[in-house]
């Protein structure tokens, strides 16, 4: 059993205030893997301060320093893959093959960072006018348990670049991926106070951070409640945010779809990250003269998907993240079928032979009306909605009908065709055809899904604010 008993502020690792110890789970079994001591708001005020005054030098870092402390993060992390991906399989359950992308994830997003810093330009000339791009001060960076190690990288990696500090509050329950990402952090060598990493929970130390006039910017991703309480408690202050929310993101099956391809490319959409994934393709919208064929092409489809053991090889899909993860799929597959939904794979309950573990069916429901809660709330889990539509028209109405606009996917055998309906999509991505990610394009989501951009120009700019010099 580990117990992570120490948090890292202003260069060095402390025992914090807080007493409080959070117990850590393994999905996979339900069992208890250690400990974390969690901080409080005096340890996130330390922290505070500490990167209050690191502040004054690190703005005045050069693009080549920074340059080189995102390089040494980047191989520093890199050299943790290994442990990373462990921490990622035992603490989250996370699919083998998907913990280990994870933790090389993590690494790239740092050399991401610096290819984007490299080309980026911190002055202009507008008319008569010199613009600088000034660093913020203080972020304060929030992050989800789904993909806590990422989230800490690609989030410092930008407050680096910009020449800002952070305080970091991670997922408390993600407390074993801190603590390798912190040691592979510490060894990259920067200045005492440019980064600080507080455990605690969010009504505590998150909440201190959404709050407290030291913070410039609350740069968070998580459920769309808690941003709202971040957005409002951070009003008073005027803080800058970056808020990366929920999504239900419909994936648009064109009528001249090939569904040799396309049912591969809605499975793995929809069900990525074991449907733990805030861009997941869960609401499949599918031509009504197609309907019975795509059914079977896609019970078919999962038939072959395995839900279980993540160190298994073949397993895609892996256990919820915890207890109360797991009742709220179960919950929400009661609901379909209360709704007068079909089930068309899975349903309640365990896979056949799994008893231990927080471990879900892969679920589908076909006769999904898009005003049921399995088509309008984000569930978390592997559950997707077949809902039909007659024209393409209909097809985009539908799409569009939802709170969130996080991403979307459209299968189509025309390209130029998938495009124009991309073009009509409210969504901050959209993926055709199962194309692959571009790391440096922006990522965020519209209405509910969010607040700015990460990534590449789009995010760095997020982290600056201008500033215009006359004469
Ligand atoms: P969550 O909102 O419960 O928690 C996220 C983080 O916020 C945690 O660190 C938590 O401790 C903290 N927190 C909780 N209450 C807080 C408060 N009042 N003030 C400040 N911080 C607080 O979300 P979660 O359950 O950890 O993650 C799942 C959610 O994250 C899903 O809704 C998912 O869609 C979303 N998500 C979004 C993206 C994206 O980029 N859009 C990516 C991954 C996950």
């Amino acid at each position: 059993m580990e117990t992570i008993d120490q948090i890292y502020v202003d260069g060095a690792y402390v025992t914090p205030h807080g007493t409080e110890l959070f117990d850590l789970h393994n999905p996979a079994t339900g069992d208890m893997i250690g400990r974390v001591r969690l901080g409080d708001e005096t340890d996130a005020r330390a922290a505070i301060a500490a990167a209050k005054r690191a502040f004054p030098a690190f703005s005045q870092t050069s693009k080549a320093d920074r340059i080189a402390m995102l390089r040494r993060m980047h191989d520093a992390v890199t050299a943790r893959a290994d442990a990373l991906t462990e921490a990622v399989i035992l603490e989250y359950g996370a699919p083998a093959s998907r913990a280990r992308w994870m933790a090389e994830y993590a690494a790239s997003v740092l050399a991401d960072a610096a290819r984007t810093l490299e080309d980026y330009d911190f002055t202009r000339r507008i008319g008569s006018a010199t613009v600088t791009m000034e660093p913020l001060g203080v972020v304060g960076i929030i992050t989800p348990w789904n993909s806590n190690a990422g989230f800490i990288c690609s989030k410092l990696a930008m407050v680096v670049a910009s020449g800002s500090t952070c305080v970091i509050k991670p997922s408390e329950m993600s407390a074993m991926q801190t603590r390798i990402v912190l040691e592979a952090l510490r060894e990259a060598g920067l200045p005492a106070g440019a980064f600080n990493i507080v455990n605690g929970r969010g009504d505590t130390v998150g909440a201190e951070f959404s709050t407290h006039p030291d913070i410039a910017k609350v740069s968070f991703t998580g459920s769309t409640a808690t941003g709202r309480a971040i957005l409002k408690a951070a009003s008073d202050t005027f803080k800058r945010v970056t808020l990366e929310l929920g999504g239900k993101s419909p994936m648009l099956i064109l009528d001249d779809a090939d569904f040799a391809e396309a049912v591969p490319f809605a499975l793995q959409a929809g069900y990525m990250n074991s449907g733990q994934a805030c861009i997941a393709g869960t609401r499949i919208l599918v031509p009504e003269a197609r309907l019975a064929e795509f059914e079977a092409a896609i019970a078919a489809g999962v038939a072959t998907i395995k839900s279980g053991d993540p160190r298994d090889p073949a397993t895609a899909i892996g256990p919820m993240v915890s207890e109360k993860q797991w009742q709220r799929v179960q919950s929400y597959i009661r609901r379909g079928i209360e709704e007068g939904a079909t089930l068309l794979a899975g349903g309640e309950g365990r896979p056949e032979g799994e008893t231990g573990g927080w471990f879900v069916r892969p679920t589908i429901f076909t006769a999904v009306r898009n005003d049921m809660a399995i088509a309008r709330d984000e569930i978390f889990g592997p559950v997707l909605s077949i809902i039909a539509y007659g024209s393409e028209e209909e097809a985009i109405a539908i799409a569009n009908d939802t709170s969130y606009g996080l991403h979307a996917y459209v299968a189509s055998a025309d390209p130029a065709r998938a495009r124009k309906v991309a073009g009509r999509l409210v969504a901050g991505r959209v993926i055709i055809n199962g194309a692959p990610m571009e790391p440096l394009a922006p990522f965020g989501g519209f209405k509910h899904s969010g607040i700015g951009r990460e990534n590449g120009v789009f995010g760095l700019e997020a982290y600056l604010e201008p500033k215009a010099v006359m004469g």
